[in-house]
């Protein structure tokens, strides 16, 4: 109790480590050097501490820019099928034969429909569960308002008849209604604006299986990087439908050669028609849907 009454500068050298045991008892009592060892420690965790937050900071950062990408290319292909979905489920709910036909006809959406003598919307069976799509009117067709009734039209009939499909059993149209100056291919953009009309097409007759004519079709239906050469001979699925792309009938009509693979590719389709269970009612004419 005397030695706790006295101030520290009281005690000689010796006596002060004494003291200092005394009070603070099992507590440790530092020697400089070992003060001077914690300080160490003690600048290593602050530096530590700083690399860490840096660290967490660069992996935040990464995190952040990664998950903006991920949103924004989330939510460009949301806005892809939100517009798809709001185009097909428009047209699903409002659309019917009648109203579609008036609507070719009157349409004026592209430079083509100033040009052509007739719109040719399409014709065949509309209950079809078979789609023929080619590239757009040719002069026979102008003329007419008909689809496929000229050479490239009647090779069809024939390549039809080769797998014993009646050509009235089937639907046939085009990408566009109305004939390019000189048979030309149609420009991009009146192909989008011509596109419309063949969705409400293919809504309002549910084809089955689609066959694409040419590159031209091909290019509209499946996408601009796919061309007929490449991708001939093989099928698709898109949203529950089957989809070949072949030859135009008039590349046929062009080069023969081409009649070898337009061959396989027709044995393609029958084959595949009776696997869907959908050949024998289109032969003999009965109502192919299931
Ligand atoms: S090609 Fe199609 S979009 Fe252009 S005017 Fe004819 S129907 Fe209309």
């Amino acid at each position: 109790m005397q030695r706790r009454k006295r101030s520290q500068g009281e005690f000689s050298q010796a006596e002060e480590p004494v003291y200092r045991e005394e009070y603070l008892g099992e507590y440790a009592v530092d020697t400089p050097e070992e003060e001077e060892e914690q300080e160490e420690p003690g600048i290593s965790k602050y530096v530590l501490g700083i690399l860490g937050g840096m660290a967490l900071l660069v992996f935040l950062l990464i995190l952040l820019v990664s998950l903006i990408q991920w949103l924004k290319s989330d939510m460009k292909s949301a806005l892809v099928f939100l517009e798809n979905g709001l185009k097909y489920g428009e047209l699903a709910m409002r659309v019917n034969w009648e109203d579609l036909n008036r609507d070719i006809l009157n349409c004026n959406r592209c430079p083509l429909g100033e040009g052509c003598t007739r719109k040719v919307p399409g014709q065949g069976d509309p209950h079809s569960p078979l789609m023929f799509i080619g590239e757009g009117p040719g002069e026979q067709e102008d003329r007419q308002g008909l689809a496929f009734v000229g050479p490239a039209g009647q090779l069809l009939t024939k390549m039809l008849l080769s797998v014993d499909l009646p050509r009235d059993k089937v639907y046939i149209c085009n990408v566009v209604k109305c004939r390019p100056p000189r048979n030309r291919v149609p420009l991009p953009e009146e192909m989008e604006a011509c596109l419309p009309f063949l969705r409400a097409q293919t809504v309002l007759i549910r084809p089955k299986v689609i066959v694409l004519l040419g590159s031209t079709a091909v290019s509209a239906v499946l996408g601009k990087e796919y061309r007929v050469t490449r991708c001939r001979g093989q099928w698709f699925e898109r949203k529950g439908v089957w989809i070949l792309p072949t030859y135009h009938p008039s590349a046929l009509l062009h080069d023969e050669t081409k009649k070898r693979d337009s061959w396989q590719d027709l044995k393609m389709l029958r084959e595949k028609l009776k696997e869907l269970e959908l050949y024998e009612a289109l032969r003999t004419g009965e109502d192919g849907k299931a």
